[in-house]
């Protein structure tokens, strides 16, 4: 069983041996969900496939079926995957490594999910540099996200080089305590109502009154403009929505060609300046 595992849309991704045998172990060590997926189909006839992307949507009755048997079978499978030559990942449909990478673990974006938070448990005191901002990450329950992952997104994010924190006035430690400041990502609809009265209609996002409320829409599906590199979305948004946590407003397109100012409302159009998700150095 040296190749492996893909059934009917499943993305599959080939990387050279060192750098995938990392990310094998990593996202198999932390995503229960692509694990499950990965021992369902290595132990699975072909022609079951269909059905079981069924059953991994929550479909019970025909999950406890095909999912019985190989209870033990997760490990050797992983066994498997991390010694192939050149190792083989499964994703989840419609996803990247990068979108993984980023917290999610599907790509469906319900309207509204269950409008109640789960704080991502732990803490990273961050550089400690400047005046040290503390964050709480919230994750709405019933999305489908990874919330070690998506705190580790924000975290790298507000303490990059190129952050708020470039010209040394300030660097974020997260906790999962009291916080000056919350980072939550929630579904269009929950979005809306954190946000009233500002008008996200189900689209963007908003930062106000301490909350960072970053909408899982465009987490999943990013822009037009930055559709090629979602990552500096979701770093735009997470800069752009805590600016505003620390009272920046917003800016405009300075001039055609220019890098766009992180506060402008690149979530609407970064053009006809070209998009940029960091405050540092200031275009
Ligand atoms: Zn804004």
């Amino acid at each position: 069983m040296g190749g492996l595992l893909v059934g009917a849309g499943t993305a599959v991704v080939t990387l050279p041996a060192g750098a995938a045998t990392e990310a094998v172990r990593d996202v198999l060590g932390r995503s229960a969900q692509v694990a499950r997926l990965a021992a369902v189909r290595s132990t699975t006839a072909p022609d079951a496939s269909a059905a079981d992307d069924r059953a991994a949507d929550g479909d019970e009755t025909a999950s406890r079926g095909s999912l019985r048997a190989p209870v033990e079978e997760p490990v050797v499978a992983h066994e498997t995957l991390l010694s192939a030559d050149p190792p083989v990942l499964a994703l989840p449909p419609g996803l990247t490594m990068v979108d993984v990478e980023s917290g999610l673990l599907a790509a469906d974006v319900p309207e509204r999910a269950r409008q109640t938070f789960t704080v991502v448990p732990g803490s990273d005191p961050g550089p400690g540099t400047g005046r040290v901002r503390t964050i709480r990450v919230e994750v709405e329950d019933g999305l489908p996200v990874d919330g070690a992952r998506f705190a580790a997104t924000v975290m790298a994010t507000l303490n990059d080089p190129r952050g708020w924190g470039a010209d040394g006035s300030v660097s974020f430690a997260r906790t999962d305590g009291d916080a000056e400041l919350r980072v939550l990502l929630a579904s269009p609809e929950t979005v809306d109502d954190l946000c009233y009265p500002l008008e996200t209609e189900g689209q963007v996002s908003c930062g106000r009154s301490g909350n960072a409320v970053l909408n899982f829409r465009r987490w999943v599906l990013a822009t037009d403009e930055y559709a090629a590199d979602k990552a500096a979305y979701r770093q735009y948004l997470v800069n752009h929505e805590v600016g505003h946590l620390l009272g920046h407003g917003h800016e405009t397109c300075p001039a055609p060609g220019a890098l766009a100012p992180l506060m402008q409302q690149q979530s609407y159009r970064a053009a006809p300046c070209v998009p940029n998700p960091w405050p540092f150095p200031a275009p």
